[in-house]
């Protein structure tokens, strides 16, 4: 295969629009060149708009938004944390296992000890089944945190069901997801608490930032005051507790505010990808990542494919009709263009190579499985997914003679 894209086709960039330009310039002529100023404000209100939320606290990024949820939930549980001590110190908390790693790092911050729960095939997000069969493992558990993983909805209605039938508290990692809903409400209004980012890669970015999503004004104020260093009302800096600074910039502010107006365009970019590439797909041995479309509307942040099982060549071989996501990635990039492999499993980390893991047997939680899958039993779904599956080029700048040209070139690697 000798074609080649002159320009490289991105897995997901920042598309910007112009008015971005216009709300930063507008920060630096007023001189609110500081974590204070007119395009936080108006980004809050904005992202509270969106979801359907009563506050939003902007943040320098969606891990810093994740932090502050997991230390909110770990002072409702235990307490205030001591300096140098987090608020999960000595705490197990079930966490979503195919996920990035800014999800996990949430809770080793606050000291928590993750257990990792497997991930279903309908959504490719934490498996209601495994969460329950971790809380006949764990009884003491108190807390959840699940992502929605490449912008589709988790099962969140069976994963709340599960956290208040414990009386465990949910944090959910929508950094991914913003403006996907499930059962129409938006990700970020299932959890106790909950995060979104605005990293350069996700739907929409200010180059960096994320924000805390809730109804409750005192837990707006707490994020708003850790995030910038735990002062209190003095005239001095007085500190009665550990702070961040974790403010987003007026700068940065100014970006987000000038996407805003294309979050549902970008989507509905996201979304023609997706379905051209399952379109052109047709009548090879794959499938996409899968969601819920009775109930939840993606923002088709990534489009990935999964191969099946049979058609999986083995190790280093050239079969007819089989390859590997290594081949499929390796063809990707020749043609210059960017693709990944899934997320992997964080119970597959070294990092994390002693830390539980709990997967339930796939058969007590799949009814929307594909007929192939729906025979398989294998219990790691995670390391099955990881293994077969890959991410593809979905910049919602590619031109559909650019994807189209992809898509031929993935037919060829099964050749
Ligand atoms: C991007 C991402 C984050 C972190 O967001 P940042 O803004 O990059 O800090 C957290 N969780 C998931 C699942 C993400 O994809």
């Amino acid at each position: 295969m000798s074609f080649r894209f002159e320009n490289k086709v991105w897995l997901s960039s920042p598309t910007m629009h112009g008015e971005e330009i216009k709300y930063v310039q507008e920060a630096y002529a007023t001189n609110w060149m500081s974590t204070v100023g007119a395009n936080i404000n108006e980004v809050e209100r904005l992202a509270a708009e969106k979801v359907g939320c009563k506050y939003a606290v902007a943040l320098s990024c969606g891990t810093a938004a994740l932090h502050l949820c997991t230390r909110l939930a770990g002072e409702r549980l235990y307490g205030r944390a001591k300096p140098g001590q987090g608020s999960l110190m000595g705490h197990k908390v079930f966490c979503s296992d195919m996920t990035f790693a800014a999800t996990l790092n949430s809770v080793a911050y606050e000291n928590g000890e993750a257990v990792f729960i497997d991930t279903e095939r309908d959504t490719w997000n934490m498996d209601p089944a495994s969460l329950e069969l971790a809380f006949q493992q764990f009884p003491d558990v108190k807390l959840v945190v699940m992502a929605h993983l490449y912008g589709t909805p988790g099962k969140c209605d069976e994963i709340r069901k599960i956290c208040n039938a414990h009386g465990a508290l949910l944090v959910e990692d929508a950094a991914e997801s913003f403006g996907a809903t499930y059962k129409g409400v938006q990700t970020g209004m299932f959890g106790d608490y909950a995060a979104i980012s605005f990293n350069g890669n996700k739907i929409i970015t200010g180059s960096s930032g994320g924000m805390f999503l809730t109804n409750s004004k005192e837990d707006a104020d707490k994020v708003r005051k850790w995030s910038t260093q735990s002062r209190e009302p003095f005239p001095w800096y007085e500190h009665e507790e550990i702070g961040y600074n974790y403010r987003m910039s007026n700068v940065i502010a100014g970006v987000v505010r000038g996407q805003f107006p294309h979050l549902e365009e970008h989507i509905a970019q996201k979304r023609a990808i997706y379905e051209r590439y399952k379109e052109g797909f047709k009548g090879l041995p794959v499938s996409m990542n899968p969601f819920d479309a009775a109930n939840s509307v993606p923002n088709f942040w990534l489009s990935c494919m999964l191969i099946n099982r049979e058609a999986i060549a083995a190790d280093g071989a050239c079969e007819p009709g089989k390859t590997t996501p290594a081949a499929v990635l390796q063809a990707i990039t020749d043609m210059n263009a960017e693709g990944r492999p899934i997320w992997k499993p964080m119970h597959m980390q070294p990092m994390y190579k002693n830390h539980p893991f709990v997967s339930a047997p796939i058969a007590s939680s799949s009814q929307n499985v594909i007929a192939s899958e729906a025979k398989q039993s294998i219990a790691d779904v995670g390391a099955d997914i990881f293994a077969r599956g890959l991410c593809l080029p979905s910049d919602n700048k590619m031109t559909p003679e650019q994807q189209d040209a992809i898509i031929e070139t993935i037919k060829e690697c099964f050749a």
